[in-house]
Formats: structure tokens, C-alpha cells, sequence
């Protein structure tokens, strides 16, 4: 094999991952593609990684625009993929004009958004950017027993963080009046009707198909009813759709529109005591706001009968309904149905635990926005009910923060090495393997060092090993300290690369979650705190900023009174 062959092919796979990678190739990766490239020849790893790591230094010289052109000429297909890897688009819309589609995002304000909601709220709010259309927010805030004053805003802020903006925003509960009077003209033709039987009785006639005696009232007594029950002189009645008791489809059995709920509501207090139904108010709501593609997850497909027949009924333009499926991931729950109790109990620490779903929860580990709207994006709005794992939003994530996250030595579970004729040094360490643009810090070193525990007992009394970044050492004496003396500067091939501190360290903890539920059962040791020692210079760090801790993973720091801690993302 020429050697040229191997420049030619490390060239082209340098080339697509600095492409790939805002313009710094990695010389790892690279050599990586090339011995798969060569694997059937007998080509020494060593020579490969030699060319490799030269490929990376000329390609990384070379400015973005030029190493595209260079690849399209040298490899087009490596581009291709690459272009298509990020090309995320949606599907066009049905029906859909330039500069008239509009979307909404309606969330019901009672707890944090998880992705599944970023889901919704990103596939919404880039319709709308596609076709130069409006993107609505609107709070469906119509259960007065779910509202809550402090999740409008928590939901907006954490709708920012995302980077949604809306065109619009408002209350479906601002918007009551008008419901009523539609529920009255509903009256009126005679498709709707006040039942005073007791919920048991509702669900028992829907499930054997049965009328019940409300049903047969006249419309003006129904309208008595109706303005009694707005009014607050009736208590346990309901108002009804007369849709068809024998339909196939149990979502039409009179469904009910309106129901009374006593507790005052944040926003209009004991204003109103009749509420209408997510049946009722995500039709009307989607119509008078001239929502044109509202997205729904597959879970409301039966109901959608009722949402075209109630529009139908009141006369009201009827918009393009979209469905997706819900968000699934595995071991998470991804439902503020699931989340709540949760917390309630004490199971999680809050809304932000790192183990959740939530965009606290991500954000506070390391999580960027962009890898969950291009996660989004790429699931698509398929219909397949699928659970993902999420180790595809961590693909995403590290895909991201890999070339710009500078390295830092951690070390867990430590133990002390001292050094025999080790060189007193002053040594200066990149941040970053590839981009030097991210800078270096200078550590002090003596004989005094501590390396993980777990790899000195992987290795032998006689073994070698390497200080990353410093000096390879021989391994003379394992006890509670080991002992080892200075074995020269010189890279041996494959002796192990430890992270280390001096005896100038910060003791930290670094918090690892995990999948809260394993085969649906709750795992109570979902969250791992590891302890271990960080170099000095991580007690510079601020809160927020997501470093890789060497062979350890992704880590977000945070920064509480005196103490630094880690939060887990990824390796
Ligand atoms: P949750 O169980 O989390 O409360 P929800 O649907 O009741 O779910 P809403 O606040 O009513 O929560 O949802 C607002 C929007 O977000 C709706 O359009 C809903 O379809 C969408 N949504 C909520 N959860 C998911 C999910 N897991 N995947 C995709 N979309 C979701
Ligand atoms: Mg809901």
C-alpha cells in the first residue's frame, strides 16, 4: 500500500470532519474512518494515525468554505451525506400558502414544559417561520383547578430559552363570554343539551349506548338551565353535545362541553363557574384565531370527529388538523401527568432534577436548546407511536458541544502517586485537542499526584503509564499510595492516558443521573453522586459553562455559596 493512498483517504475524511465539525477536524475520528478504510491491509495503526494527525494540522489550517470546495471536489459523496445529515426540514403542509399558515402552541399552565412539549412547540413554531405565517401562544387555561398564576410565565421562560418567539399570545380563559354565547346558540338549534344525571350514570349510558331522559327537554327549558347553571343556582349538571349515543366512536356519545368547577380560577377568580371542555374549547379556539394547521398528538384521533361536528354545528371555519405522536423516551417520563407526582412525593428533587425530561431538567444538565430542536426535527411528525432512548438527544448534544467544551482533568474516586525523580514543571495544557483557539492553563508540578483509583488497579507493579498531557511513569509500589518513578517524556505507543491533579486540587461532586424508571418500575438510585478531585483551575469555571472532564464525560458546573458541583450529561 502507498502511503500516498492513506494521505489521499485521510485528506478526504479530514476534510468532511472539519466540514462537520465548524472547521477543526479531529484527528482520533479521522484516524478512525481511515483504518476502517484500510482494514483489510496490513497498515500499522501507527502510520495511520502519523498521517491522520498531519491531514487534521494542514485541513485545520485552511478555512471553512475552502476545505467544502475542497471535499465536493475530492469526495462529493462525503458532502452529500453530511448535507443530509443536517437537513432537518419539515415536510410541507397540506394546504398551505406562503404568508398564511398559522400555528399555535396551546399548553395548559400547570407545571414546567418537558421536550415533549418542545416537540410540539418547535414543529408549531417552524411551520409558521416556514411559511412566513404566525405562530399563536395561546394558555389553554379553561380547568380552573389546574391553572396556576406561576406556570404562565415559567412556560413563556422556558419557551425563550428555546427560542420561540410568538406573534401572539393569550388566554383561552379571556375568551369565556364568547363560549357561552356559542354554547347558547348550540342550544338554541337544538345540539346541545344541559344532563343533570350523575357521572356515573354519563359514563354507563356511554357504554351501553343509551339516551338518557335529559336528552328529551325542550330547548327553552334547556336555555333556563343553561343560564341557571352559568348563574350558580344549579349544582352537577353539565352541558352536553347531542352527538349519537350508538356511535362506533364512544368520543361521540354526548360528549360533554361545559362543566361547572367551583374553585376560582388565577387569573378571573370566582368570575366564572361553567368551564368548557378541551373538546369544546380547542375547536373554537383553533377556528376564531384562525389557526390554520393546529397540531394535536395522536392521542386525541377519536376526538377529532367531535372537534369538525362542533365547528360544523356553530357555522365556524374548520382549520387543517395535523396529528403527531407523542414524544416517548425511554426510562423518562415525558407527561406533566407523570412529573407531578413525582415531586409531590419527593421522588426527584424538583422540576429541574437532572433525571427529568423537563427543559429545566436538561438545561441544568449540560442539555443545549439547539440539540433538542434539532432532535425534534429530525424525529419528524411521523404518526408511529414510538418510545426513543435518549441517547440520541446525547448524540446530538455532544455533536454540538465536542469541538467548543474545553477539557479539564477530574479524577474519581482518587488515590496519591508519588513520583521519584519526578521533574519539578510548569507545564502548559491546551483546553482543546484540536481548536487552540480555546486556550490552555499552566500547571505546577512536583512528585505529588492522584489519578483514579479504578485504572492503577488495572495496572501492574512494572506497568507504565502516562500523566495525560505531562510524562509517562513506571509503577513501582501499590498500596494505599502508589509509587512509581519518572519514565521520560517520549508518547509510548498504547500505554494508558490518565487524567491527574497535583495536591493542588478542588475536592467536588459531579451528580450522574440515570433512567428514573427501569422496565416501569421507579429506580430509587436513578441519581448517582460521584466525588472525586478537580484541577485547580475548575474553581475558576462559572455556573453554566459545560466542560468535558477527561474520560469522564460532558459536565454542566454549577456554582452554590461556596461549593462547586457538576451535573452529568454525557460522555
Ligand atoms: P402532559 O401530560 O405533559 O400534561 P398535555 O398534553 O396534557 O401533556 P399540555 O400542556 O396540554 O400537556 O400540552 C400542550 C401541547 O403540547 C399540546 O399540543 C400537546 O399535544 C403537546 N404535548 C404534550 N406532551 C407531548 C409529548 N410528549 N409529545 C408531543 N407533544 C406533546
Ligand atoms: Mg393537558
Amino acid at each position: 500500500m502507498s502511503s500516498e493512498k492513506i494521505q489521499k483517504t485521510a485528506r478526504k475524511y479530514a476534510l468532511q470532519n472539519a466540514v462537520q465539525f465548524n472547521g477543526t477536524a479531529n484527528p482520533k475520528a479521522v484516524a478512525g474512518k481511515v483504518i476502517a478504510a484500510f482494514k483489510d491491509e496490513n497498515i500499522s495503526p501507527n502510520e495511520i494515525y502519523q498521517i491522520s494527525g498531519s491531514a487534521c494540522l494542514e485541513v485545520n489550517k485552511i478555512p471553512i468554505e475552502q476545505q467544502i470546495a475542497e471535499l465536493e471536489k475530492l469526495a462529493p459523496e462525503l458532502l452529500k451525506k453530511e448535507k443530509k445529515e443536517r437537513d432537518f426540514s419539515l415536510p410541507e403542509l397540506p394546504d398551505a400558502e406562503k404568508g398564511k399558515v398559522v400555528t399555535r402552541f396551546p399548553p395548559e399552565p400547570n407545571g414546567y414544559l418537558h421536550i415533549g412539549h418542545a416537540k410540539a412547540a418547535i414543529v408549531d413554531y417552524e411551520y409558521a417561520k416556514m411559511y412566513d405565517g404566525k405562530f399563536i401562544l395561546r394558555f389553554d387555561d379553561t380547568n380552573p383547578e389546574n391553572a396556576q398564576l406561576e406556570f404562565y410565565d415559567v412556560q413563556k421562560e422556558d419557551l425563550r430559552w428555546l427560542s420561540i418567539e410568538w406573534d401572539e399570545e393569550y388566554n383561552t380563559s379571556d375568551h369565556l363570554e364568547k363560549h357561552y354565547k356559542l354554547a347558547e346558540q348550540l342550544i338554541k338549534q337544538e345540539g346541545a343539551y344541559v344532563c343533570k344525571c350523575p357521572s356515573d350514570a354519563i359514563k354507563d349510558g356511554r357504554f351501553h349506548g343509551k339516551e338518557c331522559d335529559c336528552r328529551a327537554v325542550s330547548t327553552e327549558k334547556n336555555l333556563d338551565l343553561w343560564k341557571d347553571m352559568i348563574s350558580s343556582s344549579v349544582e352537577g349538571v353539565v352541558l352536553r353535545l347531542k352527538g349519537d349515543m350508538k356511535c362506533v366512536n364512544t368520543a361521540m356519545r354526548d360528549p360533554t362541553l361545559f362543566r361547572i368547577i367551583d374553585t376560582p380560577h388565577p387569573l378571573h377568580g370566582d368570575k366564572y363557574r361553567v368551564w368548557p371542555t378541551y373538546d369544546f374549547a380547542g375547536a373554537v379556539e383553533d377556528s376564531l384565531s384562525g389557526v390554520t394547521h393546529p397540531f394535536r398528538t395522536k392521542e386525541y384521533e377519536l376526538r377529532d370527529e367531535c372537534y369538525f361536528r362542533l365547528l360544523e354545528l356553530l357555522e365556524l371555519r374548520k382549520p387543517h388538523l395535523m396529528e403527531f405522536a407523542r414524544l416517548s423516551i425511554e426510562g423518562m417520563p415525558v407527561s406533566k401527568r407523570k412529573i407531578k407526582p413525582l415531586i409531590d412525593k419527593g421522588m426527584v428533587s424538583g422540576y429541574d432534577d437532572i433525571r427529568l425530561p423537563t427543559l429545566r431538567g436538561l438545561e441544568k444538565r449540560g442539555i443545549l436548546p439547539e440539540a433538542i430542536k434539532q432532535f425534534v426535527l429530525s424525529q419528524g411528525i411521523s404518526k408511529v407511536e414510538s418510545s426513543v432512548t435518549f441517547s440520541l438527544v446525547e448524540a446530538i448534544n455532544r455533536k454540538i458541544i465536542d469541538p467548543i467544551a474545553k477539557r479539564y482533568f477530574f479524577v474519581q474516586d482518587p488515590i496519591k502517586l508519588v513520583v521519584e525523580n519526578a521533574p519539578a514543571m510548569k507545564k502548559t495544557i491546551s483546553l482543546h485537542p484540536t481548536d487552540k483557539k480555546l486556550g490552555s492553563r499552566i500547571i505546577k508540578t512536583d512528585n505529588i499526584f492522584f489519578v483514579p483509583k479504578t485504572d492503577m488497579k488495572k495496572l501492574n507493579i512494572g506497568g507504565i503509564f502516562r500523566l495525560k498531557d505531562l510524562y509517562n511513569v513506571k509503577i513501582k509500589e501499590k498500596n494505599k499510595v502508589i509509587f512509581a518513578e519518572y519514565a521520560g517524556e517520549e508518547l509510548i505507543q498504547d500505554s494508558a492516558k490518565i487524567q491527574w491533579t497535583t495536591d493542588n486540587f478542588i475536592k467536588m461532586s459531579v451528580f450522574v443521573p440515570g433512567l428514573l424508571y427501569q422496565k416501569g418500575n421507579y429506580n430509587p438510585n436513578s441519581l448517582e453522586k460521584v466525588e472525586g478531585f478537580a484541577e485547580e483551575a475548575v474553581s475558576r469555571l462559572k455556573t453554566g459553562e459545560i466542560v468535558q472532564f477527561e474520560r469522564f464525560g460532558f459536565v454542566r458546573i454549577e456554582k452554590q455559596n461556596n461549593t462547586i458541583m457538576g451535573f452529568f450529561a454525557h460522555k
